[in-house]
């Protein structure tokens, strides 16, 4: 199969090392020659131009983080002279301060082949009609769907997040069979096909769906009322070039990432050490020919672990599990440590349960308190809440370790997004309710 695939290499383990580490040096001397922050900290670290670096010696380098970029903004960690810029993007901003990250042409280039790997990987060809619905702009998001899918040759539809009545038109009448968006998008304009008894005139067969994490309960009601037989995670940050450092494969079983481009290491975030293989850390990237803003062991607060073994796709790049939270959502309520994407895990157990949910902290009898609002699905009988609202709660108790209200709600009503659906509301510091 590898060998049939236009965009995506080929590449054994011995293969990726060479590339990784010729390009770790490339990036090491590019970045010390072209910006001074970085000249500053690899001296401090040991770093000579002219040095040769082995992969191991990788751990002796310096961190790159969130405050390294606020520090050079607008245009930190360039290496290149600012003649040599063709383009900006900055991140949405989810949290702190915007990121703003410059790209020169082989950048682009880089980004927009990467990405045509992403839509090989999910069996696209080029008769397939590709319905982008996320931010255009300043966001990568938009550019990056669009540059790879003209890349790889289908035809983009490019509508941009929003827009309901043009979706559904275009779904329609240009027959897309292919939807990017971020999953709580996609569940938005599911639920209007829906209401609208459209599923029959639509023509969609995959969906791509990046920028947060979601569940397999969303995913299912998604592909139920859209009539879509297969969907594909997809991952990437703004830093990284944008979306489209890896997606998930026909085998939906981790996400295949692009190790000839970016070397990626799993750390404990406490002690910045590897993990063993298998546990869960936080990813940190170091870009091997990232030209504008090269990322020297960026710690990226994304949480996964990496997949060992053959994939039985048959594509020999490695793997890594979906992203599972990033220690910025982590919630610290009575002194216990909580990710939302446990509270989702949770809320999978229950079949009555839908899959949308959104925790509520705030204040009250002097102590912080939790309530978990979900949805239940549209079968489910009413009657039965306050039993399941209890079952849920107890389960939370057992595998989350924390005492919570749970309120169970009606099929949509909980606040819908069109972009990344906010999960928790913090209303701590606004003192008692
Ligand atoms: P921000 O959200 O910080 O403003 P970006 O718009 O660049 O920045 O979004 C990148 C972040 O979105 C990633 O670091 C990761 O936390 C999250 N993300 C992107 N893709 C996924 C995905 N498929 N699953 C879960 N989280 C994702
Ligand atoms: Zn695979």
């Amino acid at each position: 199969m590898p060998t049939s695939h236009r965009f995506i290499p080929d590449l054994s383990a011995d293969e990726i090392s060479a590339i990784q580490t010729s390009g770790l040096n490339w990036t090491l001397a590019h970045a010390f020659a072209g910006n001074p922050a970085y000249r500053q900290k690899l001296s401090a670290a040991g770093y000579e131009p002219g040095m040769t670096l082995s992969l191991e010696d990788i751990t002796s380098l310096p961190f790159t983080t969130t405050d390294d970029l606020r520090e050079g903004y607008p245009l930190p960690l360039l290496s290149v002279p600012q003649e040599d810029v063709v383009r900006v993007h900055a991140s949405s901003g989810t949290t702190g301060k915007r990121k703003v990250l410059a790209y020169t042409q082989a950048d682009i280039d880089t980004w927009k082949h990467m990405f045509a790997r992403c839509y090989e990987l999910a069996g696209l060809s080029v008769l397939d009609r590709v319905q982008i619905a996320v931010g255009y702009g300043l966001w990568t998001a938009g550019a990056g769907f669009q540059i790879g899918c003209e890349h790889f040759g289908a035809m983009a539809v490019p509508v941009g997040p929003g827009n309901m009545e043009i979706h559904l038109q275009l779904l329609e009448d240009m027959q897309t069979t292919t939807l990017c968006s971020t999953a709580s998008m996609a569940l938005l304009m599911a639920e209007e096909v829906q209401k609208r008894h459209l599923k029959g005139k639509i023509a969609l067969k995959k969906a791509i769906f990046g920028a947060e994490p979601h569940s397999d309960k969303m995913r299912r009601r998604i592909h139920e009322l859209l009539g879509i037989e297969e969907s594909f995670d997809i991952v990437g940050m703004t830093e990284l070039y944008g979306p489209g450092t890896g997606l998930e494969c026909c085998a939906h079983a981790g996400i295949h990432y692009w190790a000839d481009l970016y070397i990626l290491e799993i750390l404990d975030p406490q002690t910045l050490r590897p993990v063993a293989p298998g546990e869960v850390g936080e990813m940190v990237v170091t870009t091997l020919r990232k030209e504008a803003a090269p990322l020297i062991r960026y710690r990226t607060r994304d949480l996964t672990r990496l997949l060992p073994g053959e994939c039985s796709c048959g594509v020999r790049l490695p793997r890594h599990d979906k992203i599972l939270g990033r220690s910025d959502d982590m919630i610290i309520f009575r002194g216990v440590n909580i990710y939302p994407g446990q509270v989702a895990a949770v809320i999978e157990l229950f079949k009555e349960l839908g899959s949308e949910f959104r925790i509520h902290l705030f204040r009250k009898g002097g102590k912080d308190q939790m309530l978990l609002q979900v949805e239940r699905r549209p079968e489910a009988d009413p009657t039965y809440d306050q039993n399941l609202s209890e079952a849920v709660s107890e389960e939370l108790r057992k595998q989350v370790m924390v005492r919570a209200w749970v309120e169970v709600m009606g099929q949509g009503e909980l606040p819908r997004s069109f972009g990344k659906t906010k999960r928790v509301v913090d209303d701590r510091e606004a003192g008692e309710q």
